[in-house]
């Protein structure tokens, strides 16, 4: 694979931009395949047929996938997503509807062929008091709308000193985004994933009707959309649940050799009191030390780590993060020290950074902003997330991260591994994990080039049947599939009432077509 960074930016950005265009270049009168009725509602005004509109709605973060959809709702209102949704179902042949939050999905889940996207950001601009982020007096909650920004919630509650619990390494997402799918980081195993830290939800189903919904309201359309992939409705609102915020934390780095030592200490510090944040991450002889994601190690730091990858070709990173304050300041360090106790990384090979909460939370904008400097954020991203039950975690270590992705050399992006704990999660959600207590998440984060991503994909169909041919029982995170029978073995024992929700809050299977699952069936 032709390394990204030896391609010039300005030579990415004109390739990215002739791409679209040539995409966008096929599209027939888009408005031909909605009913010509949709000119006399009343957000007619609002749906837009450009270039500029069409492209963004047919693009996203994987660069991958491009439907074209027929129109874009740039909605000023709830009440105007209600209005198409409606419409819509009263059509003899529905439109499909797809919510784009950030379209940081990466293969095409935010598109809607021939039918309309709502660019849900539209809404940020228009509320009354000039957000949608709402702390509760209380301060035990906030309201915020579906389609804010994480860093926006994250700005917008430290100004009360406070903030939520659960994160994603990332934070230019949208909360419905997020929420469709989980929203997990290193946090998780302690506070759940984001979907675990909903109190309350507005939710605009595929009917058209506006429901508040929590586990003691409407408790099934709320357990149907966390997690739910934006099948079954459109988030508008989440109430989300708040703690005091610290103000900085101790961000700590071991190395590991050996996988099997790596994974033992990472199980022994989640079942550990005093940590808040743990996460993992493989370097490879071939990839620099720090990637987009992580520039953790200073540059002397960094010959140390090269010459010990010469030595062992894959090494293994535990990340371990300590909150702290103004009280708590004089003993974080000791606080380190014993979180540190009879743990077995390579001895000297463990390094401290000292952060605002604000910056560790925010650490991947640095590296978006530097990609996207050189020209490298908006290539093909063919990511695969997986959830590997703990049980088969050494097997997926030789089978996968030494068998094929050390062994082919191919992927230069992140590659991460940690654990989490099943009883943070709620099972009437819709959101799938593996049935183990432990199960780890496991995120091979490619970046390729417009010529190249194909052969990464190869890779991840590599590692896919590697994981069906010795029987591992994994669940995709952020799953993508072409066939009915593959979305009901992903399902599981939830297929059923998956199924059952969509003929309740979307039987006319409006929403959410970009995930392929009831357009195939
Ligand atoms: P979109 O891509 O716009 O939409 C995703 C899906 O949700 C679509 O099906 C869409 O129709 C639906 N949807 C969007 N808004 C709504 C709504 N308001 N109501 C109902 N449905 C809606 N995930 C993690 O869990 N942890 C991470 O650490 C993490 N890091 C990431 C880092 C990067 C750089 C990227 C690109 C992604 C990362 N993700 C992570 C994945 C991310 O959570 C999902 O891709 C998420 O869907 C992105 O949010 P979005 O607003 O861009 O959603």
């Amino acid at each position: 694979m032709a390394s990204p960074s030896l391609i010039p930016a300005h030579f990415i950005v004109f390739f990215v931009v002739s791409r679209l265009m040539s995409i966008i270049g096929n599209l027939r009168p888009s408005k031909n395949s909605l009913p010509c009725e949709i000119d006399s509602l009343g957000v007619h005004a609002k749906l837009r047929y450009d270039l500029d509109a069409i492209g963004l709605a047919s693009t996203d973060y994987g660069n991958i996938v491009h439907e074209i959809p027929s129109a874009v709702l740039y909605p000023t209102s709830i009440d105007d997503i209600i209005e198409l949704i409606k419409f819509s179902n009263e059509c003899p042949l529905p439109f499909n509807v797809a919510a784009r939050g950030h379209g940081h999905s990466v293969r095409g889940q935010a598109m809607a062929h021939d039918g309309v996207v709502v660019n849900m950001l539209s809404l940020k601009k228009h509320y009354k008091n000039g957000n949608g982020i709402r702390v509760s007096t209380s301060g035990n909650y906030a309201d915020v709308g579906g389609e804010q920004l994480w860093i926006d919630v994250l700005n917008a509650t430290l100004e009360h000193g406070l903030a939520p619990l659960s994160w994603t390494d990332y934070l230019y997402l949208t909360v419905g985004g997020t929420l469709s799918n989980a929203g997990f980081s290193g946090q998780t195993f302690l506070y759940g994933p984001q979907i675990s830290n909903v109190l309350e939800l507005d939710v605009i189903t595929g009917k058209g009707d506006f429901m508040t919904c929590s586990k003691d309201q409407n408790s099934e359309l709320f357990y149907a959309v966390l997690g739910g992939l934006g099948l079954f409705g459109i988030i508008t609102r989440a109430r989300i649940v708040l703690a005091k915020a610290p103000k900085r934390v101790k961000w700590v780095r071991m190395i590991y050799s050996d996988f099997s030592i790596f994974t033992r200490d990472q199980e022994h510090l989640i079942s550990t009191k005093g940590l808040e944040y743990l996460e993992g991450s493989l370097l490879m002889d071939y990839t620099p030390a720090n990637n987009w994601r992580s520039s953790f190690f200073s540059p002397s730091n960094e010959s140390q780590i090269i010459s010990l990858l010469k030595k062992h070709g894959i090494l293994y990173c535990l990340d371990m993060v300590k909150y702290y304050d103004d009280e708590t300041a004089n003993s974080v360090d000791k606080d380190v020290q014993m979180l540190q106790e009879g743990l077995n990384f390579i001895p000297g090979f463990t390094f401290m950074r000292d952060e605002t909460y604000f910056d560790f939370l925010n650490r991947v904008r640095r590296g978006e902003i530097t990609l996207k400097s050189k020209g490298l954020w908006d290539v093909p991203n063919p990511w695969l997330n997986l959830l590997v039950p703990k049980s088969r975690i050494l097997d997926f270590n030789a089978g996968v991260f030494v068998d094929i992705i050390h062994r082919q050399k191919k992927t230069t992006g992140p590659l991460l591994v940690f654990p989490l704990t099943k009883i943070v999660w709620d099972d009437k959600m819709s959101a799938v994990v593996p049935d183990e207590d432990i199960f780890y998440s496991v995120g091979l984060l490619h970046s390729g080039s417009f010529n190249d991503w194909q052969d990464l994909d190869n890779q991840n169909n590599e590692i896919l049947e590697f994981c069906d041919r010795a029987g591992i029982k994994m669940k995709q995170y952020l799953p993508h599939y072409k066939s009915k029978e593959e979305w009901i073995k992903h399902f599981g024992p939830k297929w059923n009432t998956f199924q059952e929700r969509k003929a309740q809050f979307d039987p006319r299977m409006i929403l959410s077509p970009g995930q392929n699952i009831f357009n195939y069936v």
